[in-house]
């Protein structure tokens, strides 16, 4: 199936110059939100995974199925202060200012691998912001997988040296 018919493109949200693509087309659609998660577990068919990750929000929309499909569990990364337990944090730089992901610290066992998943892959500071979560803990990252990687903006490149799959590119 062509995902990418499903994805509807708004121009101008949420601010002007910003082309936004509109993942909630594909996620209504039963067949094409079955293929979706089909064709990301293909993706990583030669890999061994122990647990999937997905950043907050959209991240999760799409980890949680896969690791149903793996046979794995799910683990969140998510915004500052949303987690109740005991957390680690890394903190990156956005156009302006600053962006922080948290991460429950018993939520990773050192040397388990590890298979993080978002929507969309822009300039890749938020993948990264997890990957480096993941071996903080003593995770191995064994792969970044995206529905959407927006080419122009080089996310591939600050994820250099991991196994970076996308089901869709603009
Ligand atoms: P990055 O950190 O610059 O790679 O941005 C990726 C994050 O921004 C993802 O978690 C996306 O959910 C979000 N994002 C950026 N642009 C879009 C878009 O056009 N549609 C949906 N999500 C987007």
């Amino acid at each position: 199936m062509d995902l990418k018919e499903k994805i509807r493109v708004i121009d101008g949200f949420p601010a002007e110059g910003i082309s936004f693509k509109d993942i909630t087309t594909l996620l209504k659609d039963a067949d094409a939100l079955k293929d979706c998660i089909n064709q990301m577990a293909e993706r990583f068919k030669d890999v061994h995974v122990d647990i999937v990750i997905g950043p907050e929000s959209r991240g999760f929309i799409f980890a949680t199925p896969l690791a149903y499909l793996l046979g794995t569990g799910f683990v969140p990364v998510r915004k500052p202060g949303k987690l109740p337990a005991e957390t680690i944090s890394y903190e990156y730089k956005l156009e302006y200012g600053t962006d922080k992901l948290e991460i429950h610290k018993d939520a990773i066992q050192p040397g388990q691998k590890v298979l993080i998943i978002d929507d969309l892959l822009a300039t890749g500071g938020t993948m990264y912001a997890a990957a480096k979560l993941v071996e903080k803990l003593g995770g191995e990252v064994v792969g970044l997988g995206f529905l959407i990687e927006l080419n122009d903006l080089n996310g591939r490149e600050k994820l250099e040296g991991y196994k970076v799959e996308s089901l869709i590119q603009y």
